[in-house]
């Protein structure tokens, strides 16, 4: 044991990873949570919907296979559990229909699965397994609204919490540790800075993302037997879709709009947004489903990733994993493999002297958010719809992986390399390898390819610089 008394602020999907390292090396450890986990309203055929605090949920979460990789490593026999509870097992290579930059990828089996299923059956999982290992504490309906300092030293002593009643008073929670998983509206940086005058150094780029989701019951499997489909927005057309079959027979289909634009949010709308973006084999598969649910939108105005590790006067004793840490672009899917990697990074940082515990973990933690954050960043410069100065390296970039995404058209082995880069499973590093630009040269490459992606509004003086730096 390292400590008496961890405390872990949200028990969504990063806060119980959290937990589930800290067991073991805490006496105890408390998850506070505002939200009590009951089904808040029907999903449509009766089926529960997402609780108030991850509106989220109604929306496709493509799990990652890395990310399944490293939650098996945290809750062996996990895959197991949520197939029998329904979840689809896939290999994103040969199983779903990948459409990016405008070009259907050839299918190519990653040799690594992953599952589909809603966002709330994954966290159910995950809580019922975290609430029964031994010194676990959950507590609901209680908001976090502050840290307590030490009277001396540069400490943090453990957190401010009031319950959801009203009139109910503030009480405070002491702890060794605290962990910050709150989530993309994490205050953790205005509470370091309220009690230690503290400043986090952070990186933010104004994505404004609009999602638009509903599930549907299908009468007929999708064209190929694809178990889903992913189609990304590209320089011509600004919104993409994302098709998973999930547990209990139905398929969620989630419409996207990058730069501001908005997916429609009634049932004609979605009908023509489909027949806009999707193939035609894959739209009629589509829209002869039987809306099974209303639709849910949600709209991300930013993604912003801050650095601890660089922040001068942090206090021991508090850290911040997931969402709170490095809140992504949705649209890369990259959020539960992050958080997940995050618990890795966790897990690594508890051996060694506890006062100096959050600096080890910090560093770890940001080594593993680089290459994502990168990919994401650069996946998102690469749109015309960004107001953004684009460098000369992310232009290149951009042309590169647009001319991967075209070989991969055609060939299977380029299309399983890039994929496996998209799922985290390699890193980006394996795209520039000698064998993988011998087989894109050996493509011709057309004239419009070398028209770098954003030219038109590289020369436009009034844009604001791309990612916004602290
Ligand atoms: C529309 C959309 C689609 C997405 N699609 C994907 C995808 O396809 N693949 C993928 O990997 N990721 C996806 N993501 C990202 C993914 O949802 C997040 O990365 C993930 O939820 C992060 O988990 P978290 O635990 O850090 O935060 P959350 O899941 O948001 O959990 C935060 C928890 O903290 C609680 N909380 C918040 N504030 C307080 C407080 N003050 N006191 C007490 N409790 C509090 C909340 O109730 C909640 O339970 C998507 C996100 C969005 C918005």
């Amino acid at each position: 044991m390292i400590g008496r008394h961890a405390v872990v602020l949200g028990a969504g999907f990063a806060g119980l990873l959290a937990a589930r390292v800290l067991a073991g090396a805490y006496e105890r450890v408390t998850l506070i949570e505002r939200d009590p986990f009951e089904p808040v309203e029907s999903d449509g055929d009766g089926a529960a919907g997402p609780r108030r605090g991850l509106p989220q949920a109604h929306h496709a979460h493509t799990l990652l296979s890395r990310g399944l990789v490293e939650l098996e490593r945290l809750f062996p026999g996990l895959s197991a559990d949520l197939a029998v509870d329904g979840a689809v097992v896939a290999d994103p290579g040969s199983d779903l229909t990948l459409i990016l930059g405008g070009h259907r990828l050839a299918r190519a089996p990653l040799g690594r699965s992953t599952l589909q299923v809603t966002r709330s059956r994954l966290d159910d999982h995950l809580r019922g397994r975290v609430v029964g290992l031994p010194g676990i504490e959950l507590i609901t309906g209680r908001d976090v609204v502050g840290l307590t300092p030490t009277t001396i030293g540069r400490r943090c002593a453990g957190v401010r919490v009031v319950g959801r009643a009203p009139g109910s008073p503030v009480e405070t929670v002491p702890a060794d540790l605290v962990v910050d998983a709150t989530g993309r509206g994490s205050r953790l940086d205005r509470w370091l800075a309220a009690e230690w005058r503290t400043t986090i150094p952070a990186d933010r780029l104004a994505v404004d993302v609009r999602y638009a989701s509903r599930s549907s019951r299908l009468p007929d499997a999708l064209p190929s037997g694809a178990l889903g489909a992913l189609i990304a927005p590209t320089a011509e057309c600004p919104y993409g879709l994302a098709l998973l079959a999930v547990e209990g027979g139905r398929h969620l289909v989630t419409t996207v709009g990058v730069g501001g634009h908005r997916p429609a949010r009634d049932e004609t709308g979605l009908r023509e947004l489909i027949r806009r973006i999707a193939p035609a084999d894959l739209a009629a598969a589509l829209l002869a489903g039987r809306p099974a649910g209303p639709i849910k939108g949600y709209r991300i105005p930013a993604v912003r990733r801050l650095h601890y590790a660089r922040a001068q006067r942090l206090p021991t004793g508090v850290i911040a994993i997931g969402d709170a840490l490095c809140g992504l672009n949705p649209v890369y899917a990259q959020g539960l493999t992050v958080a997940a990697l995050h618990a890795v990074a966790l897990a690594g940082a508890l051996a060694g002297d506890p006062e100096t515990l959050a600096g080890r973990y910090f560093r770890a933690a940001a080594a593993v958010t680089e290459a994502p954050w990168a990919m994401a960043v650069g996946s998102d410069l690469a749109q015309p719809y960004l107001r953004a100065e684009r460098t000369l390296g992310s232009r290149l970039t951009g042309a590169l992986v647009g001319r991967i995404q075209r070989v991969a058209a055609a060939d299977p082995e380029v299309a399983r390399r890039f994929v496996r880069v998209m799922a985290l499973l390699d890193p980006p590093s394996e795209l520039t390898r000698p064998t993988l630009l011998r087989r894109l040269l050996r493509t011709p490459t057309e004239l419009s390819e070398l028209r770098s992606p954003g030219a038109q509004l590289s020369s436009d003086k009034s844009a604001e610089v791309g990612v916004v730096r602290r």
